[in-house]
């Protein structure tokens, strides 16, 4: 469904020019939940990124379901960004000013197959929440808010950075659990980004990366099966 083939990125001009995506080759299939893992500085980002559309790769191709990211022009960019694709980020980046429904909304605007928002606001435990503004919610609900949005497009890929980057235990476990949920509800494919253990419960893949490179893959198909994970 989603096939990363040799994939390179660089950044930096001159002597400074260096290669942070080394020829990254893997892929995902249709309405599995795929985890990055790797040290800081390992590309993990970058390459969530390129899947994104959101910055172009030096080499290699991505394609997803038959179509090659990298052979569209800008308009088809941002409609694939648009109609396949959430993004999910460590800070919520919510408007302070809309209330928690409408920031939700704002995620369906001009998609073509919106999900229903009340649903959703109560599969995201928000219900009695929607007409808070996000100064007066929590951490954890802020970031609900962000995965609604994210979400609402019912997008084929969501693609988290870190999504709980910025909340305690807890919360993170309650955050993954809610974006195992969302897989299992609706069948878009994730590809997230934790350092949270609480993942490998979910993972049905793992990617490590080190220095730009993939060091190790695990196709999880019994979920649990990951204790040798050595996280
Ligand atoms: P972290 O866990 O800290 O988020 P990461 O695995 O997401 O790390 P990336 O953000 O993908 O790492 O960065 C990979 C490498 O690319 C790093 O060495 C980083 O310094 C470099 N890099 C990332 N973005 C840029 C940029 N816009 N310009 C120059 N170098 C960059
Ligand atoms: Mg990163």
């Amino acid at each position: 469904f989603l096939e990363i083939k040799s994939i390179e990125k660089y950044y930096g001009t001159g002597e400074n020019r260096t290669k942070v995506l080394k020829g990254i080759t893997t892929g995902v299939e249709k309405g599995k939940i795929c985890v990055l893992l790797g040290p800081s500085g390992s590309g993990k980002s970058t390459l969530l990124n390129i899947i994104g559309g959101i910055e172009k790769a030096d080499g290699g191709s991505i394609s997803i379901d038959g179509s090659k990211i990298e052979d569209m022009n800008e308009k088809q960019l941002s409609l694939y960004r648009r109609n396949h694709l959430g993004y999910v980020f460590q800070f919520y980046n919510l408007i302070p000013n809309l209330t928690v429904k409408e920031n939700i909304e704002v995620g369906a605007f001009l998609s073509k197959n919106p999900l229903d928002t009340d649903e959703l606001l109560h599969t995201l435990g928000l219900w009695e929440h929607k007409d808070k503004v996000p100064s007066q919610l929590s951490g954890g609900q802020q970031q609900r808010t962000s995965i609604g949005r994210a979400i609402v497009k019912n997008p084929d890929i969501l693609l988290c950075d870190e999504p709980t980057g910025a909340l305690d235990y807890k919360t993170s476990k309650d955050i993954l659990k809610l974006i195992e949920t969302i897989n299992q509800k609706y069948g878009n494919t994730v590809i997230i980004v934790t350092h949270n253990d609480a993942i490998k419960l979910m993972a049905d893949k793992v990617i490590k990366l080190r220095d730009g490179n993939i060091r190790k893959e695990y196709e999880n198909t019994e979920k649990v099966n990951a204790e040798e994970l050595d996280w």
